[in-house]
């Protein structure tokens, strides 16, 4: 059986998302660790937490990965911008350690915003040097981006590049997004075989700790970033197949960010590749 499931609202708390999970056929679950714009991230409660460990042990729930807020930039020419992503990123962190140790804490790079993607890389690297502690049990993850505008990480030597600078690299691994990768240029649809052996090459397989099943609004290399419906994009449906049965990934935590109404048009997306990868 895969681990299958999709981005749910955090609002209601942890032991909601584990019964959200569980009613669309979910046994893992990402969600926002604060408000995706930033701000502040509501107090731990210990008996929501308590009611979500029961919930997810019902469920099959043992991987989870929290996201972290998509304005965080750490390689912004701004000071401030700077101190407010390792303030984020550090309590992220250690909440994450708190309430569910030993999950997955999944971020984009950066844009570095003008200073170069040379400039951009060190600053990540060095942002991720001063929250990374070696008794951290959460592994942070770097997500592959599409490379729109001055995003860091749009091709996999940028993230082989930041974790290189990472002194303690072994709490670092990659998120691999399929609709950011395709519009980064990787075609998954024609060469699934051939983009993994690239990112085993540059990266190492061994970094890859998930994936983000998105199919894209766009073609190959678009750099745009636009999610679509499994099968409603330019991936497609088959393409998205093989991904989740490859022997290479489907012991990987899968995760779905497509654009849908409720939470039924991800139960349907969840059974469809749940079939697939039987
Ligand atoms: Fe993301
Ligand atoms: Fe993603
Ligand atoms: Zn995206």
């Amino acid at each position: 059986m895969i681990t299958i499931g999709c981005h749910l609202s955090a609002a209601k708390g942890y032991a909601a998302m584990a019964r959200d999970a569980a009613s669309i056929g979910a046994n893992t679950f990402q969600f926002f660790t604060r408000n995706p714009r930033g701000g502040k991230a509501k107090a731990l409660d210990p008996r929501d937490l308590e009611a979500y460990r029961a919930a997810a042990a019902e469920a099959g729930i043992t991987r989870i990965l929290a996201h972290a807020p998509y304005t965080l930039n750490p390689a912004s020419s701004k000071p401030e911008t700077v101190a407010f992503a390792l303030q984020t990123l550090t309590d992220d962190l250690a909440r994450m350690d708190e309430a569910t140790p030993n999950q997955l804490y999944n971020m984009h790079p950066g844009c570095h915003v003008g200073q170069g993607t040379e400039a951009g890389i060190a600053l990540v690297a060095d942002a991720l040097n001063q929250v990374l502690r070696p008794e951290l049990t959460t592994t942070l993850l770097l997500e592959t981006m599409a490379g729109k505008g001055s995003e860091i990480g749009g091709g996999f030597e940028e993230l082989a590049a930041i974790i290189n600078r990472v002194e303690l690299s072994d709490h670092v691994g990659v998120c691999l997004d399929t609709c950011h990768v395709w519009d980064g240029g990787y075609d998954v649809a024609d060469n699934l075989d051939g983009v993994l052996e690239e990112f085993d090459r540059v990266v190492g397989l061994n970094r890859l700790k998930a994936i983000h099943v998105n199919d894209s609004l766009n073609p190959l290399g678009a750099r745009k970033d636009r999610h679509a419906r499994i099968g409603e994009g330019h991936i497609g449906t088959e393409a998205l197949c093989r991904v989740v049965s490859h022997p290479v990934l489907r012991h990987l935590p899968f995760y779905l960010e497509t654009p849908q109404d409720n939470l039924q048009g991800y139960a349907a997306e969840i059974a469809l590749l749940r079939e697939a990868a039987e």
